[in-house]
């Protein structure tokens, strides 16, 4: 029998202070489902004094990857989810998160503590080596579907001889290695959906040690959780029926129970899985909407754009996606976390927000911060049906915290969103033009990138403005009498004799020629002005306008205005 005396002790010190922890498969970015999941169990250990770990689960070794990790690490310190046990990581404020006594926190690293276990249970003859060929079990399987009843493992491992096993290890025939599932039904107390018994044979003997050496979800989880003295599992009722294999494998290894709450998914408000599929979609709807045959420049290839038009089952990959929506000027469904920073999003708005996806705070109460959720959580008003993920709501409270924030706070956060996403507009502004444009934006601003997304036409090279050719634009330019084209002739002198180029003092290079040509009404002049220099109908006000532009800016467009439009 093989020895565990050297494997570490499990769970006995552990205090009343609960512990949760977080367990995401770093295969891509952070959903916002597996966000809300941390939120919850964040908020549950810390709002008791507890502690809150985050374990990387990167044992599926195709899955996963290393830049993934650290986005998900990047992802809950930008909500402020900060663990006290996990992966090192310096947040932006300098601090390290992490560390802690029950690392590492890759179970990738965690092989030889997985495996003494794992010995552990096949010498105790609650685990056994399997070698049948996954073209045997298919085989059994579909037999099963044929016959329509559902498919179980048939234990036919069980039937070698010690001598056979000895021997099939001893030539490396592949192997795994799974569990042996007591007879018997098994019952699941959730502290959310109350006490559930799956009947017996509803668990088959499972793997739990892979053809490639690594454990299955399942073990590690079970081995993790109990080493890592984890005493509340919060996670998706997608896990629910994974949990009755847990509590076997807990009872085969002597491990406590830990207390389990499986929390609601959450869907579009179509009832639809959020998925990234949601993103291709949109942006299928963009390119027939705009009549696209060909890809727009430095996007996608055209055959590969061709094929992802044809057919609805092919993804494109995360940042060509975005450069199309770019090019195409639409915003993409968000689905990540990073997916809702690109988008202008404040952290402590989808923090609020996704903790109304599937918990209520009670009284109606809709608007809170990350304090309240960790002094308020309980599992008690986490509901039991799936929640649904309500865009415009979101949407709403993220305007109503910008625009009752203070004007230099929103100047601060959105040059900092700009620093990340629009460096071709820093680079483009003084720091002087930069806060005239960020205030002259934020009355109006859903989103800390509303005002990048509307004000293209400052990073427009002078000499590549092209005007838009719409009903406002012709009416502001070729309209009136004298015509829109005639007044900007007329006050582009005005314009040039401007020696300090603030809205103040260009205002008042015009205001006389206002009062005397269009009877005081600065519109008249506005419009073709504004016209002249961003090419459409809509920007800042006027003076703000041009003072943002700049002087040489704005008197070169003026002058290809005229050209252009015959003057
Ligand atoms: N690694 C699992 C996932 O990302 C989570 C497992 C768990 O919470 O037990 O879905």
């Amino acid at each position: 029998m093989t020895s565990t005396s050297n494997l570490p002790v499990s769970g006995s010190s552990a205090t009343s202070a609960p512990l949760t922890r977080f367990a995401p498969s770093p295969s891509g970015h952070l959903h916002v489902g597996g966000a809300r999941t941390a939120l919850f169990c964040w908020a549950y250990a810390k709002g008791r004094g507890g502690t809150f770990t985050l374990r990387i689960e990167d044992t599926d070794q195709k899955r996963s990857s290393d830049a993934a990790s650290v986005g998900f690490l990047k992802d809950l310190a930008w909500l402020g989810i900060d663990w006290d046990e996990g992966p090192e990581y310096v947040g932006s404020d300098g601090r390290t998160l992490g560390g802690g006594p029950h690392g590492p926190y890759f179970q990738s690293e965690r092989l030889g503590i997985y495996n003494g276990y794992l010995d552990q249970l096949i010498a105790g003859g609650h685990a056994y080596y399997a070698f049948d060929t996954s073209e045997a079990l298919d085989v059994k399987r579909k037999a099963s579907i044929a016959a329509k009843v559902p498919y179980r493992y048939d234990r036919s491992a069980l039937q070698l001889t010690k001598d056979e096993v000895a021997i099939h290890l001893k030539t490396g025939t592949p192997a795994v290695v799974r569990c042996k599932v007591p007879s018997g039904p098994i019952t699941i107390h959730d502290e959310i959906l109350g006490t559930v018994t799956l009947p017996e044979g509803e668990v088959d003997d499972f793997v739990i040690r892979k053809v490639d050496g690594f454990p299955t979800y399942h073990f590690a989880v079970v081995v993790d959780d109990e080493l890592m003295r984890v005493t509340h599992v919060l996670r998706a009722q997608e896990h629910f029926t994974n949990t009755a294999k847990h509590i076997v494998l807990q009872d085969a290894l002597g491990f406590k129970r830990p207390t389990y709450g499986h929390l609601p998914l959450i869907f579009n408000t179509d009832g639809s899985k959020m998925s990234k599929r949601d993103k291709d979609k949109a942006l299928r709807a963009g390119v027939t909407a705009k009549g696209m045959t060909a890809p727009p420049p430095n996007t996608i290839a055209q055959a590969q754009f061709d094929v992802w038009m044809k057919d609805k089952n092919v993804q494109l990959d995360f940042d060509v996606a975005n450069r199309l929506a770019d090019a195409l000027d639409i915003v993409l469904p968000e689905i990540n976390v990073d997916d809702f920073r690109r988008s202008g999003y404040l952290p402590s708005v989808l923090t609020n927000f996704l903790a109304l996806n599937g918990w209520s705070a009670g009284n109606d109460l809709e608007k809170f911060d990350l304090a309240y959720i960790k002094s308020h959580f309980n599992l008690d008003r986490v509901q039991k049906t799936p929640a649904k993920f309500d865009r415009m709501k979101l949407l709403s409270f993220n305007c109503d915290a910008i625009t009752s924030m203070p004007r230099e706070e929103f100047v601060r956060l959105c040059r900092a969103h700009g620093k990340l996403y629009h460096p071709e507009f820093l680079g483009r502004l003084t720091d002087e033009q930069f806060a005239m444009l960020a205030s002259a934006s934020h009355e109006r601003s859903k989103t800390l990138d509303e005002l990048y997304r509307t004000n293209r036409w400052l990073v427009v090279g002078d000499d590549s403005l092209a005007w838009e050719d719409s009903k406002n634009v012709k009416k502001a330019i070729a309209e009136g009498t004298p015509r829109g084209l005639d007044r900007l002739r007329e006050v582009k002198p005005l314009l040039e004799s401007v020696v300090s180029w603030t809205p103040h003092e260009i205002e008042a290079s015009i205001k006389g020629y206002a009062d005397a040509s269009c009877e005081g009404q600065l519109g008249k002049v506005a419009q073709p002005l504004r016209v002249a220099v961003t090419g459409g109908t809509v920007s800042p006000p006027i003076f703000d306008t041009l003072a943002i532009l700049g002087k040489p800016s704005s008197l070169l467009r003026i002058d290809r205005c005229l050209k252009h439009f015959g003057g």
